[in-house]
This record gives structure tokens, sequence and C-alpha cells, in this order.
């Protein structure tokens, strides 16, 4: 199986590769004239981020909910805390579903992880034992691959310009914090229901954005009008704030309060 996404590579493999820099130069081209064109999205791991499901559902013109139903899989393993989900290749070809003649036909809006290839990038974890803490990159050589053969140069920073990674950096570092909490190594065990509110906050986000504004939800916390109506209009407005819900619904930090009117309310509820 062709790997393009690094989080799937493990960790002493990541530490024989050479670490790149933002100005560290690789040569690397990919285009319909190399031998492996397509070769690459046939039996691959893509692991989705919640701004690739936002950007690939929209391209399609679908909602998540049938996104996530016709093109995903949910992979169970025993060490897996949350749900992680992955495009699901074609069951008789393997191809990915997106793979047409001419190349990725979603190429627009395509996944980081796709974006991201040839290089990969050290978890924080990795960082921390192989870098001291600093971020580093590596190339991820796959013998398949022929576009390292070619010429064309690229320092790391060029290639996230020219892959335009940098819309899908803050909200992947954003879900970075939340996917690595500490609270899914130290939580003994993590009720259904928050694993369940985590997939359609992280995965399911029209699903969400109904819940929010057909719910009582905006009656009970406190959220001023102007982000209220970037979160209905917005997709990664809404994943910013969905990531906020998950830090006070799961991990219990006190960034949401209740409004004071609906406080009002329920103490004469109550008498
Ligand atoms: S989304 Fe596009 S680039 Fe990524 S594996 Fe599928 S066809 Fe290839
Ligand atoms: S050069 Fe590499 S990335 Fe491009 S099509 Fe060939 S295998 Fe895929």
């Amino acid at each position: 199986m062709f790997d393009k996404n690094p989080r799937v590579l493990n960790e002493e493999l990541i530490a024989s590769y050479p670490k790149l820099d933002k100005n560290a130069k690789f040569k690397f081209h990919c285009h319909p004239g190399v031998e492996c064109f397509n070769k690459c999205c046939n039996n691959v791991n893509i692991f989705l981020t919640p701004y690739d499901i936002a950007r690939l559902r929209k391209a399609l013109g679908i909602t998540s909910s049938e996104f996530l139903a016709k093109y995903t899989i949910l992979p169970i393993a025993s060490n897996l805390r949350h749900p992680i989900v992955m495009l699901k290749m074609d069951d008789r070809t393997l191809d990915c579903p997106f793979l047409g003649e001419n190349g990725c036909a979603v190429y627009q809006d395509r996944p980081w992880s796709c974006r991201m290839f040839p290089l990969g990038v050290a978890s924080p974890n990795e960082a921390e034992k192989l870098n001291n803490g600093e971020e580093f990159y590596f190339l991820i050589k796959e013998d398949v691959c022929k576009g390292f053969e070619e010429d064309k140069e690229w320092t790391v920073d060029e290639w996230f310009d020219d892959q335009n990674l940098s819309e899908y950096q803050e909200l992947g570092e954003l879900f970075k914090e939340i996917s690595l909490h500490k609270f899914f190594v130290t939580a003994r065990a993590i009720e259904p229901v928050k694993l369940e509110m985590f997939y359609m906050v992280c995965y399911d986000i029209d699903k969400f954005r109904k819940f929010l504004f057909d719910s009582t939800f905006f009656k009970r916390f406190d959220v001023d009008d102007e982000r209220k109506e970037k979160i209905r209009t917005d997709d990664a407005e809404l994943i910013r704030f969905g990531f906020e819900w998950l830090r006070f619904s799961i991990f219990g930090e006190k960034l949401f309060n209740l409004r004071k009117d609906y406080l009002d309310l329920d103490k004469h509820k109550v008498k």
C-alpha cells in the first residue's frame, strides 16, 4: 500500500529520514508526463481533516453526511481513542474514488495529505523526541514515485505556497491540538456520547451546524450575533467554533458561559 500520509509512518522510519526545515531544498516534480502518473492514487491511506471534508463535500455539492456515507470509512483499532475518517478506496480497483483519467477530479479541493506529498511533517511527539521539540519535515520516498527523478527544485516554503497549504494550516493545527489532547491519553473511558459529539463536530459539519441553529443552543450559550452569523455561512468559522465546543463539552475547559437571560428564565421555572 502506498502511503501519502505521514501520520501512518512509524517513528523509527521518520527518525531515519533527513530532517528538513522551511528553507531546506528538495527535487520533485509531479506532472502528467511522469510514467507513474496516477499510480499513487491507488490503495492509499488518506486520513481526512475537518477542513478536507468541508472542502470536498462543497466541491461535490453534497452534505457532509452524504459525503461521509459514500466516500469514507472509519477504521477500528484498539489504540484509537477517538474516531478518525479515511477516504474509502474503490472495492474492486482500490483506486481513490476521485481518480479520473486526467488525474485528480477534485484537484482544487484535494485533501491536505495529497497536497503535502512528498513532504511529511513530524507530530509534536516526534518533534519532541527527535528534534528537541522543533517541528521538522521529511521526504516520503516511495519506489513507485518517479517525481524525485525530475529536475525541478523547491524549498519546503515554496512547496507550501505552490500547494496552497496555508489555507489548511491554521485549522489543521487546531485539529491536531484537539485530536492529540491529553484527555484522550489519560481518560480511562470515554462515554460514547462524547465520541458521537466528536464525530459530528469534526466530520459531519452540516449536521453540527443544524444542531446549533435548530436547537436551543444559542438561547442557552452566550455567542455574539456577529460570530453566530459567521458560523451560519462560513465553514472555517464553524469548524473553529466546533473545536472550542469540544474543548468545553469533552475536555471541560471553561470556554462557554450560559446566557444571563436563560439563567433568569431557568430560575423562574424553578420557582
Ligand atoms: S484525492 Fe485526488 S490526489 Fe488525493 S488520492 Fe484521490 S485522486 Fe489522488
Ligand atoms: S510523481 Fe509521485 S506523486 Fe506524482 S503521480 Fe507519480 S507517484 Fe504520484
